[in-house]
């Protein structure tokens, strides 16, 4: 059913927060009988930045056990990424991470609302009882649209990860949706169509049916993605993913390979 699906957001334990080496994802993916794996773990940052992303002297060690994994399953593409937060002010860090391995593809992610709020924290919930839902929105589009004219990514990760806990404003969005898209489509960003949310309160995935139908008339093109923290959570819930990206006006996925993008047929 899944054969030539690519799943392009996978994480390792190096964050601190999953478990199961690439070689146990690949082992499920090739299970599942997907063609590609994207691993893309949370980037390390120069200093010790938060408990949640790998550590800078474990790049080698990551870069080790996706080798590891491309060695056991020479039938699975295998490809390296990462997820990187965008911080406005630290695009030169991700640029000389940029240089430090052949990637195949960056994922641009907007996890902080501000220095020291994650948006998708389960330990900041009380945070939103003292912020206007549509404000934290509004500085969250803010946010992922710089990420997308930084140029630094290929993906733009989990594009409506506030609503991760239900938050959901009552204002009408679509005009940060609109800024977002259209700085989207003028740095070639493609936009992971995330299956996570699915597992989450907002029991949606990311970005919404309405967020995506804008994206596919704004022509930009996706990626398929689980954000798996467990090697069983590997094309978790791509059938309602497909279902989702088809009703938007999707009949194509984009892949990676040395950053170069590549089309495949849905
Ligand atoms: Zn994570
Ligand atoms: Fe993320
Ligand atoms: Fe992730």
């Amino acid at each position: 059913m899944f054969s030539a699906l690519s799943d392009y957001h996978v994480h390792t334990p190096l964050c601190l927060h999953a478990k199961g080496w690439p070689v146990e994802f690949a082992a499920r993916a090739v299970e599942l009988g997907l063609g590609e794996l994207g691993i893309s773990d949370h980037n390390p940052m120069p200093e010790y930045f938060d408990n949640w992303r790998m550590l800078r002297e474990d790049l080698p060690r990551y870069f080790e056990e996706v080798e590891k994994a491309r060695a056991a399953f020479p039938q699975l593409r295998i490809r390296l990424g990462l997820e990187c937060d965008y911080l406005a002010g630290r695009e030169a860090w991700i640029e000389e991470l940029a240089g430090m391995a052949q990637w195949d593809f960056f994922i641009g992610s907007v996890h902080y609302v501000s220095d020291s709020w994650a948006v998708d924290s389960p330990y900041k919930l009380s945070e939103w009882k003292n912020r206007d839902v549509m404000e934290v929105w509004s500085i969250y589009f803010e946010r992922l649209t710089m990420a997308a004219e930084s140029g630094l990514f290929e993906i733009i990760g989990h594009a409506d990860l506030p609503k991760k806990f239900g938050h959901r404003p009552t204002g009408d969005c679509t005009p940060m949706f609109e800024k977002f898209l259209n700085a989207a489509k003028a740095h070639r960003c493609a936009i992971d169509v995330n299956t996570a949310g699915l597992r989450k309160d907002c029991k949606e995935i990311y970005p919404s049916r309405e967020l995506l139908t804008l994206a596919f008339r704004h022509g930009i093109p996706i990626t398929l993605g689980s954000d798996a923290h467990a090697p069983e959570e590997v094309g978790m819930n791509f059938k309602e993913a497909i279902e989702l990206v088809r009703r938007a006006g999707y009949t194509s996925c984009l892949t990676f390979k040395q950053k170069r993008a590549q089309q495949i047929k849905l």
